[in-house]
């Protein structure tokens, strides 16, 4: 083995010496930086896409959280305006990220085996305290280590992490040979996982604790301060344009003012992209990943079988209450967990089963009215009952309903004569 003559310390075995070369990119020529850019709004529009042929062609009426009717009279917003806003923040977005990794060099690989080695460093590190941390205990970790000789690997750790048998040859990089310590085999295993899973599970649970964070603060302060969700006089309209969506719809997901969009969405990946150290294969991973998360709890539908909502009871069904103009000062956590809705006591509480029915009855009465007073053809106006997105959400939260949680809207007809809304209970963890 090649190691650096300064890496060679007296008791612990050395370390490999490395050359560093860049890592040749996942889709030649293009820079697997501006993949990471890339791949997120592809997965977006074509995860959107999905969501929006089984909604066009009325594929799974039975799990519609609400009917096409109320798709047709809810929202304020239309859907081509949806589509030019989220286009406007998705380049808003590409430029950003482009200018943080802008100055980054190529990403390079080459020293892995090397940081393997520094991690099994660690381990042997951690040995030498093992005697002195189980004398506080009363325990002779010598003298164990003697009687568990039968068992070399744990008989060395006991011992303080010295292995008088384990020795290799090793070239300095004069070309002289000298004998060194080596590693165990179970430390360079357990070095190699730390290096290759563990770090990288802790980068993506640090990264999306990050941005769950940075989002429910961000998003609560939109809604607790009026200046922030609407500002009438000065006719800026931050957070309550998302809330045009009463029936959000998976390209809708990103429908959003663009100073939010930037704030909320792009900033926050952006501290989590900086805070973790991803590189850019795993940032690839994280805003794909969360982008279609974001896409799958805007898609109107409540799949038994989504891993998506499955895995975390922040789902489409739990994202929809905060878009009604009942639910929308509770659920604010976005996009992976709930805990900070449970924490600071922002959940919606409550069954919401009439609520939903009063809404899809209230569609399909005006639909069904227009329809007589126009002969037949479909006016597209919103409900004349239902407030706008600046005046939603005038119910005090302490006011909600606190009965078992579940939600189980009853099927209903829809315009179109089919049977539509979820059948059966959508669980609420
Ligand atoms: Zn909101
Ligand atoms: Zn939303």
């Amino acid at each position: 083995m090649a190691v650096n003559a300064s890496f060679v310390a007296d008791d612990l075995p050395p370390l490999p010496s490395y050359v560093l070369t860049p890592r040749e990119p996942l889709f030649p020529p293009v820079p697997d930086n501006i993949v990471a850019l890339i791949l997120p709004i592809l997965a977006y529009w074509g995860v959107s896409m999905i969501f929006h042929c089984i909604d066009v062609y009325d594929y799974f009426p039975q799990y519609r959280l609400h009917t096409p009717a109320e798709l047709l009279k809810r929202n304020h917003v239309s859907r081509a305006d949806v589509v030019r806003d989220v286009i406007l923040q998705q380049v808003i977005q590409t430029i950003a990220g482009f200018s943080v990794t802008y100055f980054d060099g190529p990403e390079c690989i080459g020293r892995e085996e090397y940081d393997v080695a520094v991690w099994a460093r660690r381990i042997r590190m951690t040995q030498r305290i093992v005697p002195g941390f189980l004398g506080l205990l009363g325990v002779d970790s010598l003298g164990l280590s003697k009687n568990l000789s039968n068992f070399p690997a744990l008989s060395a750790a006991l011992a303080g992490g010295f292995y008088p048998d384990l020795w290799q040859t090793s070239v300095l990089e004069n070309g002289r040979e000298i004998v060194t310590p080596a590693f165990a085999g179970w430390e360079l295993t357990l070095a190699q996982f730390i290096y290759s899973y563990f770090i990288p599970a802790l980068q993506f649970l640090i990264a999306i604790l990050i941005v769950d964070t940075w989002q429910y603060f961000w998003h609560r302060a939109m809604h607790l301060n009026r200046w922030l969700y609407v500002s009438k006089r000065a006719a800026v309209k931050f957070h309550s344009r998302h809330h045009r969506l009463y029936v959000p719809y998976a390209f809708g997901a990103l429908y959003n003012h663009p100073v939010e969009g930037f704030l909320l969405d792009t900033a926050g990946a952006g501290v989590a992209f900086l805070i973790t150290g991803l590189t850019p294969r795993q940032s690839m991973w994280f805003f794909t990943m969360s982008t279609i998360k974001t896409v799958d709890d805007h898609c109107g539908y409540h799949f038994p079988w989504d891993p998506l909502q499955l895995i975390t009871s922040n789902n489409s069904a739990y994202h929809d209450i905060h878009h009604q103009s009942w639910g929308i000062k509770t659920n604010f956590s976005q996009p992976f967990f709930i805990f900070w809705d449970r924490l600071m006591g922002t959940r919606w509480e409550g069954d919401v089963t009439l609520r939903y029915e009063r809404a899809r009855a209230a569609a399909e009465k005006q639909v069904e009215r227009e329809r007589q007073e126009n002969n037949g053809e479909d006016i597209n106006c919103v409900l004349d009952s239902e407030p706008g997105p600046l005046d939603a959400g005038s119910e005090d939260m302490s006011s909600q309903e606190k009965p078992p949680l579940k939600i189980i809207p009853r099927a209903t007809r829809s315009a179109s004569r089919r049977v539509h809304g979820v059948n059966g209970s959508i669980r609420q963890k």
